[in-house]
């Protein structure tokens, strides 16, 4: 389309402007969604015959758009799981987008996968998964559970004909992440759930008891358990040692979700927690969660890379066709479910090469640490109670007498005001669901004060 580009390097200094201005905005306005009517009102029609012009267009963005979202790396975002990308992660996501890399194949991305797979065995360091274990960088969490669901269910699948015709059943626990339970869906597969101790966490005790009472039919369709390396809500991790002795006996796929807790596999003062993981067969990572990349970026790694491939590896007529010695490599296409990809593991791999990993490890003990002062300061507070300690960087904790009404009116007053997103939560307990408020800290910018002075509007 270079016939239309026009006024490409006012465009260009337009947009790097913008660019370094959001990056370097530590603080950015905390905006508001607004109603698709409204947004229509305010913007009109922007897809035309002729073109409303790049300039406009851009102005709309900046004015309109981009006003109507609730930036993620704000360091009082502290609902769901936030981020907090690096500058030099996002400005290589830029570099990303603009080297136009085929990201599928060694044949047209090898300089590009190289990079991502620096990275990669990074990540793969940190589970302590034993060599020959590797990974590829995915959309995110839910497609890669999903890739690794698959993989299991096709080397189950490849053990035994009489399970070629079974519909498939899986393992996990009430703390699993919804994707879980959404992609057993796309896989077709049933899932039964098992009961947490009184820890909250699935033990390789309850998932051998839950085993053991399965019906004879049911067994035979059992071909995975998927345990939690930190739940979303809680930062709850799995026994995952007990878990995975359970499966080695049982003979059973074991995958970990990682995805939000996984980052701190980094984190020297909780690692141990993680005991186990070594011992999975499949573990998924957000690099876009607690490891500062943009989004979006996920991984799956495989204890046996090989079992992937036989259940990913696309075949194509046009494939194969180059005799260039150098284009034999690692293609990430044979691993995942997407075919046509971008580099979503480079930017990581810039910010890694950058900053170093002590970095990110300095980074994550902040969230961690930021978790425990938050605690500290409920604690000390006469209204406010922990429902339980910390769980990595996610803290649980309840208002004295406060309805499920209050915390959400307490949620929106403080999002109109720009002090700060923190958004409820629910905790069960014996059966028993309470609404509660909720701190996830991801961002090392947050600072002890920004708590308190939050904390200060639940007097
Ligand atoms: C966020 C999350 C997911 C889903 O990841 P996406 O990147 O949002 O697709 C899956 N599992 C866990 C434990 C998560 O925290």
């Amino acid at each position: 389309m270079h016939s239309i580009d026009i006024n490409t390097v006012e465009m260009t200094l337009d947009i790097m402007k913008y660019a370094i201005n959001r990056i370097s905005n530590n603080d950015p306005e905390l905006g508001h969604p607004k109603k698709e009517e409204v947004l229509k009102e305010l913007a009109g029609d922007t897809i035309t015959e002729k073109g409303i012009g790049g300039e406009y267009a851009f102005n709309l963005f900046k004015d309109v758009f981009a006003k109507a979202t609730v930036p993620v790396d704000h360091p009082r975002h502290l609902a769901f799981v936030p981020a907090a990308p690096t500058k030099a992660a996002v400005l290589f996501d830029l570099v990303t987008s603009a080297a136009s890399i085929h990201g599928a194949y060694w044949m047209t991305g090898g300089g590009g996968i190289f990079c991502e797979n620096e990275a990669m065995k990074w990540l793969v360091s940190l589970t302590g998964l034993p060599d020959g274990a590797f990974g590829v960088f995915t959309s995110g969490g839910t497609s890669a559970n999903l890739s690794a669901m698959i993989a299991a269910r096709e080397a189950w699948r490849a053990q035994n004909q009489e399970h070629e015709n079974l519909k498939a059943l899986l393992i996990t626990s009430n703390g699993a992440h919804s994707s879980i339970k959404s992609m057993a869906k796309v896989i077709d597969a049933d899932i039964i759930l098992v009961d947490d101790d009184d820890d909250d966490r699935l033990t390789g005790y309850w998932l051998k008891e839950k085993i053991k009472n399965l019906s004879p039919h049911d067994r035979k369709r059992l071909f995975a358990v998927v345990a939690t390396g930190g739940t979303t809500n809680a930062g709850i991790i799995d026994d995952l040692a007990g878990v995975a002795q359970v499966c080695e006996e049982e003979k059973l796929w074991f995958h970990v979700d990682a995805a939000y807790g996984g980052g701190a596999l980094a984190a020297p003062s909780v690692r141990h927690l993680f005991n186990g993981i070594e011992r999975a067969d499949s573990i998924t990572i957000d690099p876009h969660k607690w490891m500062f990349s943009p989004y979006d970026c996920g991984a799956v790694i495989y204890k046996d890379l090989s079992l992937a491939k036989n259940a990913h590896s696309q075949k194509g007529a046009y494939l194969d066709i180059f005799k260039d010695e150098g284009a034999q490599g690692f293609n990430p296409a044979d691993y995942q479910i997407q075919l046509t990809r971008r580099l979503r593991g480079l930017p990581l791999w810039f910010s890694l090469a950058m900053h170093g990993t002590a970095k990110y490890t300095e980074a994550i003990e902040r969230g961690l640490f930021l978790a425990q002062a938050a605690a500290k300061q409920i604690e000390a507070h006469p209204n406010l109670e922990l429902v339980r300690e910390p769980g990595l960087s996610c803290v649980l904790f309840r208002r004295k007498g406060w309805s499920p009404d209050d915390y959400i009116d307490w949620t929106y007053t403080n999002h109109q005001a720009g002090l700060a997103l923190v958004t409820p939560t629910k905790w069960t307990k014996n059966g028993e669901s309470e609404t509660i408020s909720r701190f996830c800290f991801i961002n090392p910018d947050t600072t002890e004060e920004d708590i308190q002075e939050i904390l200060a509007t639940m007097a």
